[in-house]
């Protein structure tokens, strides 16, 4: 997987016209190999990056960081060891212990953080673990899996990167897979992907599936789909072979 496929997906990510994020909001990030990563740098807009945008990461230093529960100028000297241009102006997004986390432990291969409107006005209501909990059509179930994992509001940086790894562990207990969206309460969602393709479809269906259901409250009660029709959908042979197929373009 290419640098260039990850600024076409933050770009796309970033168009004014998808309300996903405005000025500097969202993070993405692209798994190299076993040893390290691009993520968006700091301060820079989605909607602009270029393959200068982002900054090269080892995951040694960044995991070490929540190992050894770092903070301040102890992380700030993991975040700059990190570094595989160790004189590059730029430093990694605050975010970086959460994208290391999920690209190393639970299999993704690229993340796409975003502050979608209508996903963020469902997590900063009294109806956002309901929205998480639940699936309403099928298609969101072969994109987004059987459920989001779900975490409650969190400081960002360390204390959220823990947060994001108890959700993400437990979604893996119950399913026997890593969960492919994370929602963080009054703050925005985390897509899963096996590559930018893919955390584009799932951020689009996720977004998708907070619109209907927000309309759904307002013309009446939400009917979501039953466990039994969601884990059917979910193991049926020819949904999974067009999960793989949406995950392998
Ligand atoms: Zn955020």
């Amino acid at each position: 997987m290419s640098l260039e496929s990850l600024v076409g997906l933050s770009r796309t990510l970033g168009a004014p016209s998808r309300q996903y994020v405005i000025i500097g909001e969202g993070n993405t990030s692209l798994k190299r190999d076993e040893e390290s990563f691009w993520i968006k740098a700091s301060g820079q807009m989605l909607e602009t990056v270029d393959e200068t945008s982002f900054v090269e990461v080892r995951f040694g230093p960044i995991l070490d960081i929540l190992e050894r529960q770092l903070s301040g100028a102890a992380m700030d000297e993991a975040v700059n060891a990190a570094k595989v241009n160790a004189s590059s102006p730029l430093r990694p997004s605050i975010e970086v212990t959460f994208h290391a986390l999920l690209l190393h432990e639970f299999g993704a291969g690229c993340i796409a953080h975003t502050h979608p409107v209508p996903v963020n006005q469902l997590l900063c209501s009294n109806r956002a673990l309901e929205y998480a909990s639940h699936r309403i059509f099928p298609d969101e179930v072969v994109l987004c899996g059987p459920r989001s994992a779900f975490v409650p509001y969190l400081d960002p940086g360390v204390p959220l990167a823990y947060g994001i790894r108890r959700a993400a562990a437990g979604y893996a207990d119950q399913y026997g897979e890593s969960p492919k969206v994370i929602l963080l309460q009054n703050h925005g969602l985390i897509a899963l992907g096996k590559n930018p393709t893919d955390a584009l479809h799932i951020t689009e269906m996720a977004v998708k599936a907070a619109a209907i259901y927000t309309g759904a409250c307002a013309v009446g009660t939400p009917v979501f789909l039953s466990e039994e029709d969601i884990a059917h959908l979910h193991k049926r042979p020819d949904e999974i072979y067009r999960r793989r197929q949406f995950e392998e373009q």
